[in-house]
């Protein structure tokens, strides 16, 4: 009766973007069937390749034939983690779903704590980390100004040091399906949906091996990404910083009257013109950027295309019957 009972009757979907993660992979799958192992709900376990050119794939597929938990959707091409995971969450037919990276840097381990409080009536359970050792300062720092610069602009808060690691219940994995924009900002789209949330803390661990896929440049697009679809303040911003520098202008051209009436007027002030339209210059090229920032994003959403593609998909054998159903009720999961 009540859907959030772990017995086998229950599904559980662990969800996992992999993007050249041959060097991890395996291990992840280790440490994760075991902990699935130690549970009485049934599972699956949904790995999205995005675009790997490693030799991630077939490895995926060797544990397709060797446990029948596992789901394998194979994207086109690369599609970034934030797509991976939609597609994650569209095929997903648990009752509760853990979006989890394949890096280990998410324990796997902590799995049975979040399904606790999933019992418990959370709908959405976080996982905070308790700190961000192992990090360079400048990421620490960088990640620290966003949160701020969010916080403050943002409609929906969104909670500081969590990432992607997160159980979701199937009303807000349905909420989210929703959500069909091109700008995909997970962290926010998580925060946005609501529910009743709660955040667990952990250490997050060390990447096992392999590199990071994110450098400054993505983040700070993703950054752009969160602050652009979340809020529309840095538009306000301009027009405050135009109606600013516009009453400076009108004093500052009273007072030039003023002083060429009083004084005469014998050629200078080469140095002040400068200043002037460089300054006007620049303020008007920020404002301009950050139109085109919401324009550009406004122009990606007019097209309506699918937000990515599959190549191929192999479902898993425990609860293929569960997903064939879900595709028959609604076909429309990549449209
Ligand atoms: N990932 C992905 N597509 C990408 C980049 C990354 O699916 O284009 C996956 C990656 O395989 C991993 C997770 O997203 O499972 C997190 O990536 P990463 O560890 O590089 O990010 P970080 O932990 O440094 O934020
Ligand atoms: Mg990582």
């Amino acid at each position: 009766m009540d859907h959030r009972s772990a017995d086998s009757d229950h599904i559980l979907s662990v969800i996992v973007p992999v993007y050249n993660e041959e060097s991890v992979i395996s291990e992840l799958h280790k440490r994760l069937a075991k902990v699935l192992d130690g549970l009485s709900m049934t599972s699956e376990i949904i790995y999205i390749n995005d675009g790997s050119t490693d030799t991630t794939l077939e490895i995926l597929n060797g544990f397709r034939e060797q446990d029948e938990r596992v789901c394998i959707l194979d994207l086109s091409r690369n599609f970034g983690k934030e797509l991976a995971m939609t597609a994650g969450l569209d095929h997903a037919c648990g009752d509760a779903v853990v979006v989890i990276d394949a890096d280990l840097q998410d324990p796997p381990e902590l799995i049975p704590d979040m399904l606790n409080e999933w019992q418990r009536g959370y709908d959405v359970v976080y996982m905070q980390r308790r700190s961000r050792q192992g990090e360079t300062w400048l990421k620490r720092f960088t990640a620290y100004g966003f949160y701020k610069v969010m916080g403050k602009l943002g409609t929906v808060p969104i909670p500081e040091n969590v990432g992607d690691f997160r159980l979701l219940d199937r009303r807000a994995v349905l909420a989210l399906r929703r959500l069909r924009e091109e700008n995909r900002f997970m962290k926010g789209l998580f925060a946005w949906v609501g529910y009743s949330q709660k955040a667990l803390l952990y250490d997050r661990d060390e990447r096992f091996a392999g590199e990071t896929k994110w450098n400054y440049l993505r983040l700070w697009t993703l950054s752009l990404e969160g602050i652009t679809s979340f809020s529309t303040a840095p538009l306000k911003m301009a027009s405050l910083m135009g109606l600013l520098t516009a009453t400076g202008a009108f004093f500052f051209g009273v007072w030039i009257v003023l002083k060429t009436l009083l004084w005469g007027d014998p050629v200078q002030g080469y140095p002040t013109m400068m200043v002037v339209i460089l300054f006007l210059g620049g303020v008007q090229l920020i404002s301009i950027g950050i139109l085109g920032e919401y324009l550009g994003r406004m122009f990606m959403e007019t097209k309506r295309r699918p937000l990515y593609l599959l190549k191929g998909q192999a479902l898993a054998k425990t609860t293929c019957s569960l997903h064939q159903q879900q595709e028959n009720h609604n076909g429309s999961a990549d449209a």
